[in-house]
């Protein structure tokens, strides 16, 4: 294998004898892509300037004395860099991205063209709100869908992802408590909670207590009411759960809750599953996250931009972080500060992701009240129909319908020498992404698959016929195709492990070309 010169693997192995690597690292038409440090030279530009008359500076000893070491491309040069980066990515405009948990649905193109209005994309935040008045007007629709869809009666748009918003929930839920002078010290989650949850907690400064599950992969009630108690703060409980199951015993998981003073945080990163049926203040949630990415058809961004509004009960509102938008006789305004309120303060600067505003209210506008309904119950069916599908070769831990993902464990690869790991990577060879992988951790070998509402029963029926093909393989012992996959993609078996750990973030030529170039 090639390596570049900050030791990344460039060319694929040969995939078979009968296959040599290619001699350039390109392959079928898809050219191997070094960084732009190491395609651009120095001595070069894009662009024609004229050298700058700048007279005597102030600068002093802080003047550069040598070159900035920018590549310089063309803007031929430039443009494919990124195109063929871009290349590199899996994208849902590509094809079906299967992960569960994540909601990887369609972006709609209608979505971008109204985020692309000069009248939303132009503004900048410290605009007087009289020049802003049609901004402001919709936030406070969206507030007003969310508010509706959730039956709850206020919400904080500010937070940025989904994480962000369990951060703005959580702070909510102490300044209550501490409003009361009820300093109260755990925070109870259960034990197939997205790792974000107790991340969350920790963070407020809780300690984490866990909920022990029950064999048909819901909330243990019995563990519940025994770990609560007076120095409970909250519950923090996903619902549809992880493994894809609507918690049945939700209401009474509620009501033990709010008897022992505690407050109950629901994670609606799958509400998606449920929007338009159910309204999670019928439930007796306290406050709940939505990840308009996953909801609501907003890009998911690599951590962002995203935006992660948190709908809050009557019993939290009053701590809820500012701004938010009023409306009065004068037009709508921005509240940023009120004298002497519980507001916990803010959980951001200025007032939250307006592209994804923007984008998740067309959404909700181009679907209607009927058509959000339909979204959850078309998941629900997509979901069920590949847990059908599949089933009869790959094993459920729960038995039973599923709600918007179908989860499955690794107990049918037994015996064949092929883990969930490399099943996954044969996947990429088959021209699908793999679905999310050893998640949740309560299931050994996790494959969950979430196909969203937006697939047709032709893309399922390709995805299913590929991971069907697959698992006869898998079962006919030809493990040669799954233990060195991908052998089809630009690179092979990363170390992910070291990639995160010791990440180059830096890089630094191999040859002195900065120094070469002064
Ligand atoms: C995605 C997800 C989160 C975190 O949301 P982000 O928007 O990625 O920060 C939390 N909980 C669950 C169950 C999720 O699926």
């Amino acid at each position: 294998m090639t390596m570049l010169n900050v030791g990344r693997p460039t060319r694929p192995e040969a995939v078979a004898q009968s296959q040599p690597a290619t001699l350039t690292g390109g392959r079928g038409l898809l050219q191997d892509e070094p960084l732009i440090f190491e395609l651009g030279g120095w001595e070069k530009t894009g662009v024609d300037l004229a050298e700058p008359d700048l007279g005597a500076d102030d600068l002093g000893d802080l003047a550069r004395n040598a070159p900035i070491g920018l590549p310089g491309l063309s803007e031929p040069e430039a443009l494919r860099h990124y195109v063929r980066l871009s290349q590199k990515n899996h994208a849902i405009d590509l094809a079906l991205y299967p992960l569960g948990s994540c909601t990887m649905k369609h972006n709609p193109r209608l979505n971008e063209k109204m985020a692309r209005l000069a009248g939303f994309a132009d503004l900048h935040p410290l605009q007087p709100a009289s020049t802003i008045q049609g901004a402001l007007a919709l936030m406070d629709q969206l507030a007003h869908w969310l508010k509706t869809l959730t039956g709850m009666p206020a919400v904080a748009l500010s937070p940025k992802a989904g994480a962000h918003g369990e951060l703005c929930g959580l702070l909510a839920i102490r300044a209550a408590h501490e409003a009361r002078g009820d300093a109260r010290k755990r925070v109870l989650v259960p034990s197939s909670a997205h790792g974000t949850n107790p991340a969350t907690a920790a963070f407020v400064g809780y300690a984490v207590e866990e909920i022990a599950q029950t064999a048909d992969g819901r909330v243990d009630l019995g563990d519940l009411a025994a770990k609560l108690g007076p120095d409970v703060a909250a519950i923090m409980v996903t619902n549809p759960n992880t493994c894809g199951l609507f918690e049945r015993d939700i209401v009474e998981i509620a009501r033990l809750t709010h008897e022992a003073g505690a407050y109950f945080y629901c994670d609606g990163a799958n509400f998606n599953a449920i929007v338009g049926r159910v309204r999670p203040a019928d439930l007796g949630v306290d406050a709940m996250h939505i990840n308009l990415h996953k909801t609501f058809s907003t890009p998911h961004g690599g951590g962002g931009p995203g935006a992660g509004p948190v709908v809050l009960s009557a019993a939290l509102a009053p701590y809820a972080p500012t701004p938010w938008v009023v409306h009065g006789e004068a037009g709508f305004g921005l509240v940023e500060h009120v004298e002497g309120s519980a507001s916990f303060g803010r959980m951001s600067a200025f007032h939250g992701q307006m592209g994804m505003f923007v984008r998740a209210l067309t959404y909700m506008m181009s679907h209607g009240a009927d058509g959000l309904r339909q979204v959850a119950e078309d998941a629900v069916l997509n979901a069920n129909y590949i847990k059908a599908r599949l089933s009869g070769v790959m094993t459920a831990p729960f038995d039973g319908p599923c709600m918007h993902e179908a989860l499955f464990d690794d107990a049918w690869l037994e015996g064949t020498d092929v883990s969930t790991l490399d099943f996954a990577k044969a996947m990429i060879d088959e021209g699908f992404h793999p679905m999310t992988m050893y998640f949740p951790l309560v299931v050994h070998g996790a494959m969950l698959i979430e196909p969203t509402e937006t697939e047709s029963k032709a893309e399922i029926d390709r995805f299913c016929d590929a991971l069907l093909a697959l698992a006869g393989a898998a079962k006919a012992g030809d493990v040669d195709r799954f233990k060195g996959a991908p052998f089809h993609a630009p690179l092979r078996r990363l170390d992910e492990t070291l990639a995160a750990r010791k990440p180059k973030l830096r890089w630094k030529p191999e040859e002195p070309a900065l120094a070469a170039a002064e």
